[in-house]
């Protein structure tokens, strides 16, 4: 699909993504905007020109501080404005080109967090991820716990330390064992980690007691984000036994600020992995329901250059979201537009696949070397990480933009 505008061939933002997000300017309170090439499309100043046609949106939805309201719309409104806009930016002589001021250059603008995230749940659905861990943790011989491959694992995260990319993470403190007959000490994490992850956002309430199939699950998810879910390691393994994640996961998670939505990614479907045992009908489904998103990682020490230290695939995943989401709402439990539901780590076999440091060093024991010479077996402060998605076939490109932080220095009190 072609525009007028000028969009470089490898542009994430191509004509076929516009993904939506909230993003504010100098002169420009928070508002909803969709991403073209190196630009803004401002929602609200297209609305002003009367280019929304009869969908008779509201000017609170569009200037606001989150998507909630506009996605509370429906996916059919949602979807009109992204089809007007393709019509519009395809025809050489549309009338957009009479307001300049419809576009904002991203450079100039300030990205927010593009959701009000009610409730945040992570899943583990990385057979290679579970394994890995397992390893590391159990039996090598039973790396996968019992019920791994016949429900999608999760837990309930925390919506408030949610953060947008480009924000910075502070170290955490916590319990730390640095060995298994000492007692716990106190103090800033000495393993702190990333986990690369893809998380989608919740496009439609569900109601109380009522569950959503498979067959019916997309019409739930919105969209898409990049989702880098840090970890501190130490605190982890002294507190997750028995009832799982805690302080070592909820002190900040970083998403994209792109929601990239379902629609756009529909030329990269995918198969999943072949899933054995059969799953519960429940958990059955049925058609293409993974999707063909190259993701990578990449640190940068303070001072030094970006390097990739892994790239992976997301329809390798063992669960699909339309599985989590049959699972997650089996026993009735609700969700609501703007939830957040991440994938879990995304890591293959292979040690430059692996989505995490605590993969990737092997529990710390193999550090990595940077090519400025220092190594790391976890995060040091100043470091940041980047993390990136990107789908191609042929001249089709969408991209995800990406995901970044910065560490900061434990507070000290
Ligand atoms: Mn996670």
């Amino acid at each position: 699909m072609n525009t007028w505008k000028s969009i470089i061939k490898e542009s994430d933002f191509s004509l076929q993504n516009l993904p939506f997000g909230i993003f504010s300017s100098n002169r420009r309170q928070p508002r909803v905007g969709v991403a073209l090439g190196d630009e803004i499309i401002d929602l609200a100043a297209l609305h002003d020109i009367g280019l929304l046609g009869d969908l008779e949106i509201k000017k609170s939805v569009l200037i606001n501080s989150s998507l909630n309201d506009f996605i509370g719309l429906g996916r059919k409104a949602t979807t009109k404005v992204r089809s007007i806009l393709q019509q519009h930016l395809n025809y050489p002589k549309s009338e957009l080109k009479d307001y300049p001021s419809l576009f904002v250059q991203q450079s100039n603008a300030k990205m927010h967090l593009p959701v009000k995230i009610g409730d945040y749940t992570d899943f583990y659905s990385s057979i290679d991820h579970a394994r890995n861990v397992g390893k590391l943790f159990r039996d090598p011989k039973n790396a996968l716990l019992p019920n791994w491959r016949h429900l999608p694992v999760a837990y309930h995260g925390r919506s408030s330390s949610i953060i947008v990319s480009g924000e910075d993470i502070i170290r955490p403190k916590g319990q730390l064992k640095q060995d298994e007959n000492l007692s716990p000490v106190f103090g800033p994490t000495q393993r702190l980690d990333f986990e690369l992850e893809m998380g989608f956002i919740i496009g439609k309430d569900s109601q109380m007691g009522s569950s959503i199939t498979t067959a019916e699950a997309e019409d739930y998810i919105f969209g898409l984000v990049l989702v880098n879910d840090w970890s501190a390691r130490d605190i982890q393994k002294w507190e997750y036994i028995p009832l799982g994640p805690f302080l070592g996961k909820n002190f900040a998670t970083s998403i994209s600020p792109w929601v990239i939505p379902l629609e756009s990614l529909e030329p990269f479907r995918a198969n999943g992995p072949k899933q054995a045992p059969a799953v519960l009908p429940y958990l059955q489904y049925k058609g293409k329901r993974s999707f063909d998103i190259s993701l990578e990682v990449a640190i940068e020490a303070e001072g030094g250059e970006e390097e990739i230290l892994c790239q992976v695939n997301f329809k390798s995943m063992y669960w699909n979201m339309s599985q989590q989401l049959a699972h997650h709402t089996i026993n009735g439990c609700p969700v609501r537009v703007g939830d957040l539901m991440a994938s879990g780590t995304i890591s293959g076999k292979t040690r430059k696949t692996m989505g995490s440091l605590l993969e990737i060093t092997q529990g710390g024991n193999k550090p990595i070397k940077l090519s400025n010479g220092t190594s790391r077996a976890f995060l040091q402060d100043y470091d940041k990480v980047i993390m990136r998605g990107k789908c191609a076939k042929k001249e089709l490109r969408v991209g995800f933009g990406e995901v970044r932080g910065k560490i900061l220095p434990a507070n000290l009190f």
